[in-house]
């Protein structure tokens, strides 16, 4: 159960995608003032070092933060434009670093903790022992106490307690790693707690797409749920490669459900530029489908 950490896998096409989306939602919910509440339910260790230790090992990076950031030079070379959202969540992720040359990469906490205005507030679950206290750690440096909490508790079963959020404007990132095939189902679950809820809420969705029975069905649980709660949804998937075998991790999904209009458009400006900048063999594909209830 414990053996995932997400150190592993930072800075990853995967997360490139996860991390490009989430912005656009902050920022979009952003535009009133209102007061948001956002909710990270896998928060993992905050922030990673790209320089060493287990990111170092897998090397994911590699096809992910580090193949964008050679692309774009060279588009910079050539004179080929680079979508202003892509240079936008670039400058996020350069902001955590303290020097030119990206030695750190933010996971989803810090890039959360990044963009809170002062009324907003963070939560964040966590439940690896290990995890937990290097997230401690991790956002204690931040200076953020005040509108940060830290939950060493189970998200699935902690969700449905913190919704509707006191402002009733929210987000909720929900990025299991899948280790244990349960999380599905608990997944299912929470979304149908959380809408039962905090029907406006936005939820957005990680998931990896494998061959495995419960991941190519996760989009169609995910759209019955929200066709159930008469709820619009988005759906975003990222291929590198189609090679065969599932040695490494060759795409991933995002399904948001509440997403905002502009989500739509945002990405597809955006993907065809990462499918041309991390894409490593002819496999190499966006999905972009929305319904609006
Ligand atoms: N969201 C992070 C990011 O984008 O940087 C990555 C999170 S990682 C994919 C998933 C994390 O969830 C792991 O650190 C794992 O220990 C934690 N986790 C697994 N099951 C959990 C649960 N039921 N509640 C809270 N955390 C859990």
């Amino acid at each position: 159960m414990f053996s995932y950490r997400h150190a592993f896998h930072a800075g990853s096409h995967a997360d490139i995608l996860k991390h490009f989306t989430l912005i656009h939602l902050v920022e979009y919910l952003q535009e009133k003032p209102g007061a948001l509440t956002l909710i990270d339910t896998h928060a993992g260790a905050g922030i990673y070092s790209l320089k060493d230790g287990y990111a170092t090992v897998s090397k994911e990076a590699d096809g992910g933060i580090f193949r964008l950031l050679k692309y774009i030079e060279s588009c910079k070379q050539s004179g080929t434009p680079i979508a202003a959202s892509i240079e936008h969540y670039l400058n996020c992720i350069q902001a955590e670093n303290t020097t030119e040359e990206l030695t750190s990469y933010p996971g989803s906490p810090f890039i959360l903790a990044s963009l809170l205005r002062p009324q907003d507030r963070l939560k964040l679950f966590e439940l690896h022992p290990t995890e937990i206290d290097i997230l401690r750690h991790n956002v204690n440096e931040l200076k953020q106490s005040k509108q940060i909490d830290i939950y060493a508790e189970d998200s699935f079963a902690r969700l449905k307690g913190l919704l509707p959020p006191p402002s009733r404007r929210g987000l909720v990132l929900i990025d299991p790693s899948y280790e244990d095939k349960q999380d599905y189902r608990y997944l299912e679950n929470a979304m149908e707690e959380g809408l039962h809820r905090f029907a406006t809420g936005c939820y957005a969705i990680w998931y990896p797409v494998l061959s495995r029975r419960e991941s190519t069905a996760l989009p169609d649980r995910m759209k019955k749920i929200a066709a159930a709660h008469k709820r619009s949804w988005l759906h975003t998937e990222l291929r590198t490669e189609n090679a065969p075998g599932e040695r490494r991790l060759q795409a991933s999904g995002m399904f948001i459900i509440n997403p905002p209009w502009t989500l739509e458009k945002h990405l597809a400006q955006a993907l065809p530029f990462l499918v041309k900048a991390l894409g490593i063999d002819g496999g190499a594909q966006f999905l972009l489908k929305s319904f609006e209830a």
